[in-house]
């Protein structure tokens, strides 16, 4: 057993401290970023947020949207092949779509057959999703979907620490999900006591991720859940890393997936994780034995349409940046001093107990 004494940070431990700006409007402020990558020979140039690959968020519907704002929606795994050919007859925007899949067997028999009908031309993202990325067999499956799609920005995770984001680039990955336990729908830490504070766990292996590097460009990362406010996003691109992808904070909407619920008089949408035994029925018909629930199901109050919350990010992110003195994206963590602070244990209640 060994204990390791440095203390960990997550986004409530700490603040941005502002800095001289020579910026004279938020407008100013360039949000896209152009990403070359460690393997894949595509060159992206967009906003670097994306949806989770959750049902309630990664929806056909967002896609329409936020491919309108150069922004990325990770469809979630529930789609068929059926699915997409309906979509892919009034959708045809690569660059900001990502297809998901697990590592089963079956997962890689869709992947497969996607690949012969020619449909994963259709993304330029291809995201390798497990909950824990420490197993060997996730590498495996990452060397042999590098070798199918050459050309594809693959994405891979989740895992929280440098040696295994630096492993995952090596096999195959361009992008590395970050996060094991912060999301809003899960409960890992809970009932596995397993986690790492986000904060850290996104500068750490946004670090190692970075100085694995090729002539082509460098291994990248995305932080992955935990974003409760779009304060936390910036504090993630300051800590380093390339992309944000969220789930709550893109779920309740009109245009978000799960159902709209009327309850005393008022209106709301489901969210639940991918791990919640309503997920597990939903998609999978039952829970597996074996399996314990890690995702919680909760009633959001309903958010209305998309756009003003889109709007809203992209000014926060903007006045961030005016804040720190950066006139990009790109110079967030140039630019920022973090600031540790005393947690308070209401944001911490409000997290554990109150749910999203
Ligand atoms: P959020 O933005 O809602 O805080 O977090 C979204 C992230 O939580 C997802 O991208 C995914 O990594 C994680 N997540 C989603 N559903 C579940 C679940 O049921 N269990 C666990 N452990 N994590 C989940």
């Amino acid at each position: 057993m060994r204990i390791l004494d440095d203390i960990k940070l997550d986004y409530q431990d700490v603040l941005l401290r502002p800095k001289r700006s020579t910026l004279k409007s938020r407008k100013d402020v360039i949000l896209e970023r152009t990403f070359t990558f460690y393997h894949s020979p595509k060159i992206w140039t967009g906003i670097p947020i994306m949806t989770a690959n959750m049902a309630t968020c990664g929806t056909f519907e967002m896609a329409r949207i936020l491919s309108e704002y150069k922004m990325v929606t990770t469809f979630h795994k529930y789609y068929s092949i059926k699915d997409y050919e309906k979509f892919f007859k009034t959708f045809d925007n690569p660059d900001y779509i990502c297809y998901t899949s697990g590592i089963r067997e079956q997962d890689i028999k869709q992947i497969k057959l996607m690949k012969k009908k020619g449909m994963l031309k259709k993304f330029s993202f291809i995201c390798l999703d497990v909950p824990n990325g420490y197993l060997q067999n996730f590498l495996e499956v990452i060397k042999d979907i590098r070798k199918m799609c050459p050309e594809h920005i693959i994405m891979a995770g989740n895992v929280v620490t440098n040696e295994i984001t630096e492993e995952i680039i090596l096999a195959g990955a361009d992008i590395v999900k970050i996060g094991i336990g912060p999301g809003s729908a899960c409960t890992t830490r809970r009932m596995t006591g397993v986690g790492y504070p986000q904060l850290s766990a996104v500068i750490e292996c946004a670090d190692s991720a970075h100085g694995v590097a090729n002539e082509r460009g460098v291994g990248r990362i995305t932080a992955d859940g935990g974003q409760q406010y779009p304060s936390d996003i910036a504090k993630a691109f300051c800590g380093g890393a390339d992309f944000n992808l969220f789930g709550s904070m893109f779920s309740g909407f009109e245009q978000s997936g799960g159902e709209t619920i009327i309850k005393d008089g008022k209106k709301y949408k489901e969210y639940f994780g991918s791990s919640s035994n309503k997920a597990m029925t939903d998609y999978y018909g039952k829970k597996a034995e074996y399996r314990a629930s890690e995702g919680r199901y909760a009633l959001i109050p309903h958010k209305g349409d998309i756009h003003d919350f889109i709007h809203e990010l992209m000014g926060s992110l903007r006045s961030t940046a005016t804040y720190i003195g950066a006139r990009q994206l790109k110079e967030f963590p140039k630019r920022a001093t973090f600031v540790k602070v005393n947690r308070q244990l209401t944001s911490y209640l409000e997290k554990y107990d109150m749910g999203v």
